[in-house]
């Protein structure tokens, strides 16, 4: 069934590390072999085998009006006529920064850059940069890309593959990197207390992500501000994930907290490889080449790139009905789920905000890293591979979100629902 596939990963083994340019696409977590894509339409996906599926992963986030989605593939094959890129200012970046600053109304400037890593690296080094301060605060089990300062107790890929810490990361790059609680302002403030007038800024995922979904708890993103303005340091909201998919106007938005800083990507590319980091003019002021802060991209603000983005940003812009149909299709999924987990006695607790859904079979709430790791993985792993036989396409790893676009038609939905139940059968007679 997944024969090409199989030959596919045994040479792409033999010339890129582990056989994948992103470790989570590996199935380390839940065994076999990654499944290798050829085309997406809508919420479906086609393997190389061309086996269809209902698919959960959506790119990691951009897709949230689904694969191919015409207006997008349009824009991109407009935008590459012209040329793929210049190196130099063009409309679409002004069109693009306009854009955001409409959705967002605190961020006064914002530089585009080619991910999400890029994104949040940049943030800290302006806030080390206006602050004149070395140490960051980050939250166990929250990932913020690759950057070296990050991969302290870091989620996702680095999660899943057991290793939430990186070797290669210098004892001068983690010391200044603190490490609090999820949902835990005690926490926090402890680290603020110990390191009086050391700490540059707080990084957080406004809604946790990349350890399934873990929603902020009641007062904890108004006290991470708080906390921030008593000791000026600058609060980084890493809305990658979050940023025009739990609203328009991203987590600050739907919490109705004000970062100082704010890094996207994911969504913001429509597919294509972009970041950004934006925020008040204050702080924004030390960029390059206004300021002394350096930061640079010799593709970055690509047009080929931006059209895709501001595509799919105009639509979401302009349409705040979707965040609502999404909201329904969330509830409906979620409600099936968990009624077929409930009939077979399967322990499990459902997050979600919006279209960012956290699955975890435990039967505690789970609100930090420490619950999130209370998962039967064992489970996870054969009910990962039996929805994959019955054509749903899941994250391979128990600490990733599943997400859900405009495209998941209510027959999908129940498909899925479907799928489930059989899966959970087929598990219980094994
Ligand atoms: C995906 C993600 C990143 C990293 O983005 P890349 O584009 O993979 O570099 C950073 N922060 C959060 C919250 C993310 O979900």
């Amino acid at each position: 069934m997944y024969s090409t596939s199989e030959k596919l990963f045994e040479r792409a083994k033999k010339s890129i590390p582990g056989g994948v340019n992103s470790p989570a696409r590996t199935f380390d977590s839940v065994g076999g072999t990654p499944v290798f894509f050829e085309k997406g339409k809508g919420a479906v996906l086609t393997d190389s085998d061309g086996n269809d599926y209902i698919d959960y992963v959506g790119s990691w986030g951009p897709m949230i009006m689904g694969h191919a989605w015409p207006p997008v593939v349009h824009a991109v094959e407009q935008y590459a006529q012209c040329s793929t890129s210049f190196g130099s200012p063009t409309e679409i970046e002004v069109d693009m920064a306009e854009l955001v600053k409409s959705m967002v109304p605190n961020v006064d400037r914002i530089r585009m850059v080619n991910s999400g890593t890029e994104a949040t690296m940049s943030a800290i080094r302006v806030a080390r940069g206006y602050t004149g301060r070395d140490k960051i605060i980050k939250f166990e089990g929250c990932y913020h890309g690759h950057g070296d300062s990050f991969l302290i107790k870091a989620g996702s890929g680095a999660l899943t593959l057991g290793e939430p810490s990186s070797p290669g990361v210098t004892e001068g790059t983690a010391k200044d990197t603190l490490v609090a609680q999820f949902n835990e302002l005690e926490s926090v403030q402890e680290l603020f207390e110990n390191n009086e007038d050391e700490i540059a800024a707080v990084i957080v995922e406004p809604v946790a992500g990349n350890m399934g979904c873990i929603p902020p708890a009641d007062g904890f993103l108004e006290g991470l501000r708080s906390l921030c303005d008593d000791h000026n340091s600058i609060l980084i909201f890493d809305e990658v994930m979050t940023g025009f998919r739990v609203h328009p106007g991203g987590a600050q938005k739907r919490y109705g907290v004000d970062a100082d800083l704010i890094t996207y990507g994911k969504i913001i590319g429509g597919g294509m490889p972009v970041g950004a980091f934006g925020g008040k003019e204050d702080v924004m002021s030390v960029v390059s080449p206004d300021g002394p802060v350096y930061q640079g991209g010799t593709l970055s603000g690509n047009p080929v790139a931006m059209a895709a983005g501001a595509t799919l940003l105009r639509e979401l812009h302009k349409h705040p009905k979707h965040y609502e149909d999404l909201e329904e299709k969330a509830q409906h999924l979620i409600e099936g789920l968990e009624r077929v987990f409930s009939e077979h006695d399967i322990p499990h607790h459902i997050n979600h905000v919006g279209s960012m859904l956290g699955v975890f079979f435990t039967d505690r709430e789970v609100n930090d890293f420490k619950s999130a790791s209370s998962t039967d993985q064992e489970f996870f792993k054969k009910f990962f591979h039996g929805m994959l036989e019955h054509g749903v396409y899941l994250p391979p790893s128990p600490f990733e979100s599943w997400f859900l676009s405009t495209a998941h038609s209510e027959s999908q939905l129940d498909k899925t629902i479907k799928a489930a139940e059989e899966t959970v059968a087929d598990i219980a007679q094994s």
